[in-house]
């Protein structure tokens, strides 16, 4: 049998794992609430190991048919000394050392990396940015992330904190970000900074994505204005990232990312007018192609490089 990667896509809902053969594709799969073990680091980690060894089972598979774990934490991760730095959302995780848990208890060779890295690695080799040597890779949700790709690699920077895109500051003073900053993206174009505002807007407390797409469809100027606010504030710190790393491709995925056709547009017209010519006119804004997978299926990439 052809060695299989095990790809695990740690999020604060749930995780999601993954049996991804040598194509990309996948060919087994589970998934595990999170919410419940959210308060107890060890409960988490039992029910994560459960759920390996019931899907290896189910699919008829020993330890020696997978060839590799990859594992994608939403958080600070050390992938090279596999050690899990800070979790924001889910509590107990600081300086876990995951790798070798995991390679102690399953007896299976383990990498860690940051969840929009994996995502970021899935969408170069299998979707969105196929045959792109450089390429940015951003995830609009609750939380603003993104990844890079330069010159064929993906770049973890000196701290392994790269690719922060939403913590990136538009306004010197603007709003208090969660991270200790003022103005960052993530503070004007997260989920709920943006649905609070369109709470206001359209005097609706529990407003969300769907009904402002349904206005949209209606007509309704406010709603036309606020894609274009939103899709304005995008486009402005993407024009940042055009002018400082020249990508080919920028790839947009995420909850929001369903929002396209009312943000793309708008989107490409302000990077067209805030960047530098030469690469406003190189890049290329797409959507991801691999939707949820793109986690486990980027594991498979990490750890077939990683072996
Ligand atoms: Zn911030």
């Amino acid at each position: 049998m052809k060695k299989l990667t095990l790809g695990i896509d740690v999020g604060g809902t749930n995780i999601k794992l993954g049996l991804v053969n040598n194509l990309g594709k996948v060919v087994g799969r589970t998934s595990v609430s999170t919410r419940p073990y959210r308060h107890s680091k060890n409960q988490l980690l039992g029910a994560l190991l459960a759920a390996v060894r019931s899907l290896l089972s189910e699919q008829g598979l020993k330890k020696e048919n997978i060839q590799g774990i990859g594992i994608g934490l939403p958080g600070l991760v050390d992938p090279v000394h596999g050690v899990v730095n800070f979790l924001p959302n889910i509590s107990g995780w600081k300086n876990v050392p995951l790798k070798k848990i995991l390679e102690t208890r399953l007896g299976i060779k383990t990498f860690l990396e940051n969840d929009v890295n994996l995502i970021t690695l899935g969408e170069w080799k299998y979707g969105a940015g196929r045959g792109i040597k450089d390429l940015v890779c951003i995830t609009l949700g609750t939380g603003v992330g993104g990844g890079l790709i330069i010159n064929n690699q993906l770049y973890r920077g000196a701290g392994f904190v790269a690719g922060e895109i939403g913590h990136m500051p538009l306004n010197e003073t603007g709003p208090l970000c969660g991270c200790g900053g003022y103005g960052c993206l993530e503070r004007y174009v997260g989920n709920r900074y943006v649905l609070q505002k369109a709470a206001k807007i359209f005097h609706r407390k529990n407003i969300d994505f769907i009904d402002i797409r349904r206005f949209s469809r209606q007509g309704n100027p406010r709603a036309t204005l606020f894609w274009r606010e939103m899709a304005t504030h995008i486009g402005n710190g993407l024009a940042g990232v055009v002018n400082l790393l020249n990508p080919a491709r920028i790839i947009i995925g995420g909850g929001v990312s369903n929002n396209h056709k009312y943000l793309f547009p708008r989107i490409r017209q302000v990077i067209k007018q805030r960047a530098l010519k030469i690469p406003a006119s190189t890049v290329k804004i797409v959507r991801t192609q691999l939707g949820d997978d793109a986690g486990i299926i980027g594991a498979q990439v990490l750890v077939n490089h990683e072996i």
